[in-house]
């Protein structure tokens, strides 16, 4: 698949809401991925202990996926807006030094 530019991305959003089809915009825009790496700390253990995962770089419909950096099972998916808030927060703040919190999801509580 075919990489585009942000402006070339920005063009077909712009075209696509002429043409009443702004659903076409779902998968054209890249995302920084300077967030990859970063350390959470989840509100459940993995199988081995540990609470901490590493966000990487997801595949198919999840731009992010968390990783157990203890024994690298997987523990979780990250949502296209969960993983641009991550890496627009990175951009402008930098990473972090501490893991970042996760609590547990509305429907989880
Ligand atoms: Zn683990």
């Amino acid at each position: 698949m075919k990489r585009r530019t942000e402006a070339e991305a920005v063009r077909i959003f712009k075209d696509a809401v002429r043409a009443g089809q702004p659903d076409l915009f779902a998968v054209s825009v890249p995302v920084s991925h300077s967030a990859v790496g970063l350390a959470v700390q989840l509100p459940s253990q993995c199988q081995c202990g540990s609470a901490n995962a590493a966000l990487c770089t997801g595949t198919g419909l999840y731009p992010g996926k968390l990783k157990c950096p203890k024994c690298g099972k997987h523990r979780g998916w990250v949502s296209h807006k969960t993983f641009r808030f991550l890496a627009s927060t990175v951009d402008h703040f930098g990473k972090p030094t501490e893991p970042v919190l996760v609590r547990a999801g509305a429907d989880e509580q």
